[in-house]
């Protein structure tokens, strides 16, 4: 059974989907999708050697040989042009690690057409990826599990341009506006109230002075979502 983030990332997996999971480690994802013929064929990636011999004996432990292939490989290199690739998941690692796999080889996104990102921390680098190479957030769900907060961010093809706000907090997850949602940035807001009561002990020097602004912005900006 899947952990509730994987399952989210998996709900928007669109049906017949060819999958590509990078960063898969175990390769559960792949394996349920493939499982619940939700996707036809599917490729793991993995860049570490450990995470990636344990995607290959779970996939011939799961008797998918057929339909999943593990590549051990950095990031996008894992997708070669005959697979048809038409969506890929990337999930349990930061938002800039994650906008710097997009980012490295655009060329291997050219058959696809959805991306389902769920970054631990700091999804505004996708956002900003997302805004600056002609992808769209369509859908994004936030979610809780064994005490931490994560979110799920659904991209396809086409122009959008985000404010600030939408960039830090996310657009679909504004309009949303669930409990964990109230929760996340009412922690974050105290978490900075924190470092900015902190902050007022230090000395006044111009780079305390910027990460005081820089802090107060912020606040004011998640507030007048909340
Ligand atoms: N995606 C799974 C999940 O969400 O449960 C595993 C997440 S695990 C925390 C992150 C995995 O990404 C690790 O197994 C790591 O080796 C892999 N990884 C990190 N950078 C990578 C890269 N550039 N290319 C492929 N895999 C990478």
């Amino acid at each position: 059974k899947l952990s509730k983030r994987l399952a989210m990332v998996a709900s928007f997996v669109p049906q017949d989907a060819v999958v590509a999971d990078i960063g898969s480690d175990h390769a559960y994802l792949p394996c349920y999708l493939v499982h619940n013929n939700i996707a036809k064929s599917a490729v793991a990636g993995e860049v570490v050697d450990g995470p990636y011999q344990s995607a290959c004996q779970e996939v011939k432990h799961e008797q998918l040989q057929d339909k999943i292939i593990v590549r051990l490989a950095d990031g996008m290199d894992a997708i070669e042009k005959e697979d048809g690739v038409t969506a890929v998941t990337i999930a349990g690692m930061g938002g800039p690690l994650i906008a710097s796999i997009l980012n490295k080889d655009l060329s291997r996104l050219t058959t696809v057409e959805r991306l389902i990102l769920q970054p631990n921390i700091h999804a505004i680098s996708i956002r900003q990826w997302a805004q600056q190479h002609g992808w769209a957030i369509i859908d994004e769900e936030i979610l809780e599990e064994d005490d931490k907060i994560y979110e799920v961010l659904v991209l396809e093809r086409g122009q959008q341009h985000l404010s600030p706000a939408e960039l830090l907090i996310g657009p679909k997850l504004i309009d949303k506006r669930n409990d964990v949602f109230i929760e996340k940035w009412t922690r974050e807001i105290t978490q900075w109230q924190h470092i900015l009561a902190s902050l007022e002990k230090a000395d006044n020097t111009e780079a305390i002075k910027t990460k005081k602004e820089e802090l107060m912005s912020k606040i004011t900006l998640v507030k007048e979502v909340l």
